[in-house]
């Protein structure tokens, strides 16, 4: 019970590359990155053990970004010519590459995933972005059409999945930040991709949907909000009849009102009980009143305690006090809640 896992991402040590960025630069090539890579994901492999985690993950050690990690390996996009996009609905403006031709995998995205499985005994977890959020970060010269984009995405990621699946990935999950920003699309066509998505795994699928890493940007886009963030309301019920197995959201110090998390009806939730947005680290107690918290809204049996997003950009002697934390709130919760 209450098996404590991260929403993905982990910052990247001084040795890999540059550190508190969410676009860092390596700091090494050919060989030496990939040896680097693969050194930093022991690491934190190591450190989410320590910590008492449940769930672990190659902390996303080998990807730049959350989306641009995947569609590196995408033919069909023009990465020398970037247009600046409105991104999020509107909240800031990227420079992104355009979509310019039919779109096709180069190969395994992410054959690293065979790195982390071969260092760990524990239940393994992978990200991948999302086909809504991918739409929202790349420009369209070609499909004419978000959805049409999309779904060509969602088969991409597909083919990905499954060959994540046969590495040994116990779970899959789709990041869809961008599920929070387009609401209404989210209800409609952001969930119906999904399904191409998973198409066939047999392996737990989950999707993550947040307000964002502590960047500036966001905090001011939250502060805009109001004092209740009603967002999920819009499409918890699409997602709930959906096949998708878990749900990871925002939880601790949001102000997202914890009983939208009763919509899930069915689903295992990965409930943030860390802020990634502060540098204050929780204590276990305050983890596992969090914990106490959310089940008044999910049955035990559903309720996984995770990080409200991923923590790439936060320093990472923080970060391990907040996996530490993690862990320690959970065991305390088992003990209290049992
Ligand atoms: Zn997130």
């Amino acid at each position: 019970m209450f098996e404590a896992t991260l929403a993905g991402s982990l910052p990247k040590p001084f040795w890999l590359a540059e550190t508190n960025k969410l676009w860092p630069q390596w700091n090494s090539e050919g060989q030496e990155r990939e040896i680097a890579k693969r050194d930093a994901t022991l690491f934190w492999l190591k450190a989410q053990e320590d910590a008492g985690l449940d769930i672990v993950s190659d902390g996303e050690q080998s990807r730049q970004h959350f989306v641009h990690g995947f569609l590196e390996f995408v033919d069909g996009i023009d990465r020398e010519h970037k247009v600046k996009m409105g991104i999020r609905n509107n909240r800031y403006d990227a420079m992104v590459p355009q979509v310019v031709s039919k779109l096709t995998m180069k190969g395994r995205a992410h054959p690293e995933a065979k790195i982390a499985r071969a260092h760990t005994k524990k239940k393994l977890k992978f990200t991948l972005p999302g086909p809504m959020t991918i739409v929202d970060t790349v420009a369209d010269q070609h499909y004419g059409d978000r959805v049409k984009m999309a779904m060509a995405f969602a088969e991409l990621l597909n083919k990905e999945a499954r060959a994540l699946e046969a590495d040994g990935v116990d779970m899959i999950q789709f990041d869809e930040p961008a599920f929070n920003a387009f609401t209404k699309e989210a209800s409609t066509w952001g969930i119906d991709c999904l399904p191409c998505a998973i198409e066939g795994l047999k392996c737990t699928t989950a999707v993550h949907i947040c307000y964002g890493y502590g960047i500036q940007q966001n905090i001011d886009w939250k502060n805009s909000l109001g004092g209740e963030w009603r967002q999920y309301e819009e499409f918890f019920p699409a997602l709930a009849k959906s096949r998708i197995k878990q749900v990871s959201l925002e939880c601790t110090h949001s102000r997202v009102p914890p009983d939208l998390m009763r919509l899930l009806d069915g689903k295992d939730v990965l409930v943030g009980v860390i802020d990634v947005a502060s540098d204050q680290v929780e204590t276990p107690e305050e983890v596992a009143a969090t914990i106490g918290q959310a089940m008044k809204f999910v049955p035990k049996e559903h309720l996984f305690p995770c990080t409200n997003c991923g923590l790439a950009p936060m320093d990472r002697e923080i970060a391990l006090k907040k996996l530490d934390a993690l862990g320690a709130g959970a065991k305390l919760a088992r003990e209290r809640y049992a």
